[in-house]
């Protein structure tokens, strides 16, 4: 079905033809052991329109079993097999794009354009680790006459993958796909409330040859399913995307196993903008770093520190530009759609309403809406908060949505300290014609990516990841590969 006739059919019925429901396990659909289910919902209208298994224990331990026996066969899959069987998973997705970005916009409440960004990405993925999985090469080490040595680099096992609801596809791919290309096995928890792309997908790489066992699924709670997974002795290695308290949860809880961790967790990243940049490019940049995915990207540009002499002439553009934003259900056509889910909606609101009630001065936006058409779903008001102490929670705290925070500075030394305080280090975009200057910061700010005058610059080839308390680790990359496989050193006397 074309993606105009499944949006049709949605409007007309309320729901999508053949969602998945059941965890996915051993390369099939298997009904939850404990028969419960849950129901998704679409965040533009605030209406349901599908449920999914509550995984529990058993279901995780059945998922486990199953990638320990994924994994005994899929580490002797000859890489050059594996390179191929990955470029097949990539070409899959692309033929099923329509339909996965379909669900995808859906179940998250992103516009159907960002939607396909996210199944793209996910696509290019695939290509490149498909592309690694034969180089995974050791090196020979000279002992002198006696010895001959060499190092070789082995997949690490079973890995598990504890997955947000922000960008469920390309957090899912960026994880699954290095670990498949180093020969380990996957059992993913989406996240509670965007099960199905990753139902979906395990389904697909099962037709591209990906042999049943190698990437398994279990939806449901963080607390019914994602924790019995991580604690799994079985696992090897864990990567977690998603909260910073959730994340330390999970640091704990691997803790006893001695389980590999990747986290990947909040951020609140400046786009800090100096007197000689253009006002245009910054207004502009500035617009897609916080309104992108209605601000629910980890790597969002949610502050703005940005110099005096340019302040006002950027925030009357700025301003234009996020009053005429249309926001609205993802599948309509918008340019900003709808916030996850009703919780996640009042916190952001608690967020703003706090600031509000402390003083700070909110130049647009700063209440709950619902789509213009349909006056249904949950959406937030595109918001700039303006003028912030560097102490205001607004600048400190993660919000998650379409809020921006506004910091004005005078020096250099100041815009470092601003951009530099608080307790994420995740992204930074610089804006200055001053090449020497760009380089300095760049060197100076705290955080995995720097973009220069192009706040999402950069693509699947770079790493990412976050320091400090946006966690550690780098998805993405040749360096995403390294959580996926450990060296061996062998030594033969000769
Ligand atoms: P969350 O921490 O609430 O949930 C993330 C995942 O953890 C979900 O799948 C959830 O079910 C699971 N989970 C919850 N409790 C668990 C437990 N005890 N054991 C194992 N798993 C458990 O986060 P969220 O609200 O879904 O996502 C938003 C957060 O994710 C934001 O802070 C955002 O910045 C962060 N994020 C980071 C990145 C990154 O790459 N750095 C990317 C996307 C999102």
């Amino acid at each position: 079905m074309s993606a105009d006739a499944l949006i049709s059919t949605y409007f007309a019925t309320g729901t999508l033809p053949d969602l998945p429901r059941d965890p996915f396990i051993g390369g099939a659909s298997v009904p939850p052991a404990k028969g419960a289910y849950m129901e998704s919902f679409d965040p533009g209208t605030a209406s349901a329109f599908g449920s999914f298994a509550a995984g529990t224990a058993e279901d995780v331990d059945q998922a486990v079993t199953s990638a320990v026996a994924g994994f005994a066969l899929w580490r002797d899959t000859p890489p050059a097999k594996r390179c191929a069987i990955l470029m097949d998973c990539a070409r899959l997705l692309r033929a099923e794009a329509d339909r996965l970005a379909v669900v995808e916009s859906l179940d998250s409440g992103k516009t159907l354009a960002e939607a396909y960004g996210d199944i793209n990405s996910s696509a290019r993925l695939f290509e490149y680790y498909a592309g690694a999985a034969d180089k995974l090469d050791g090196r020979s080490v000279n002992l002198g006459n006696d010895n001959t040595a060499f190092t070789s680099r082995e997949p690490v096992g079973v890995t598990a993958h504890i997955v947000p609801w922000n960008y469920p596809t390309s957090t899912l791919v960026r994880g699954i796909a290095p670990a498949l290309a180093a020969g380990c096995s996957a059992v993913v928890k989406p996240a509670e409330t965007t099960p199905y792309t990753a139902l979906m997908i395990a389904e697909l790489l099962i037709r591209a040859g990906v042999p049943a066992g190698v990437v398994n699924v279990v939806t449901g709670t963080g607390v019914e399913a994602g924790a019995p997974l991580v604690t799994d002795p079985r696992v090897r290695h864990v990567t977690f995307t998603g909260s910073v308290a959730t994340g330390v949860g999970v640091m704990q809880a691997v803790a006893p196993n001695v389980t590999g961790l990747t986290l990947e967790l909040g951020g609140k990243s400046p786009l800090i903008a100096f007197e000689d940049a253009d006002p245009e490019a910054v207004a502009e940049g500035a617009y897609w770093a916080i309104f992108s995915n209605a601000g629910q990207i980890c790597s969002a540009g949610s502050r703005l520190v940005i110099h005096r002499a340019i302040h006002a002439e950027v925030m009357e553009r700025l301003l234009a530009k996020t009053r005429a934003l249309r926001f609205g259900h993802g599948l309509r056509g918008s340019e900003m759609g709808a916030i996850n889910s009703e919780r996640h909606l009042a916190t952001i609101a608690g967020h703003v309403d706090r600031a509000r009630a402390r003083g700070v001065e909110v130049l647009t936006g700063g209440a709950i809406a619902q789509d213009p058409d349909t006056g249904k779903g949950w959406f937030y008001q595109p918001t700039i908060l303006d003028n912030l102490s560097p102490q205001d929670d607004a600048v400190l705290k993660e919000i998650f949505g379409p809020v921006l925070a506004v910091q004005i500075f005078d020096t250099e030394e100041e815009a470092l300290a601003l951009a530099n305080g608080t307790e994420f280090a995740l992204a930074a975009g610089i804006y200055t014609r001053d090449l020497s200057r760009a380089l300095r910061m760049a060197r100076r700010v705290d955080a995995g990516q720097v973009t220069v005058n192009n706040y999402w610059a950069g693509g699947i080839e770079l790493p990412f990841g976050g320091n400090r308390k946006s966690g550690f680790g780098r998805e993405k990359g040749l360096e995403g590969l390294d959580a996926y496989t450990r060296s061996k050193a062998i030594t033969l006397s000769v």
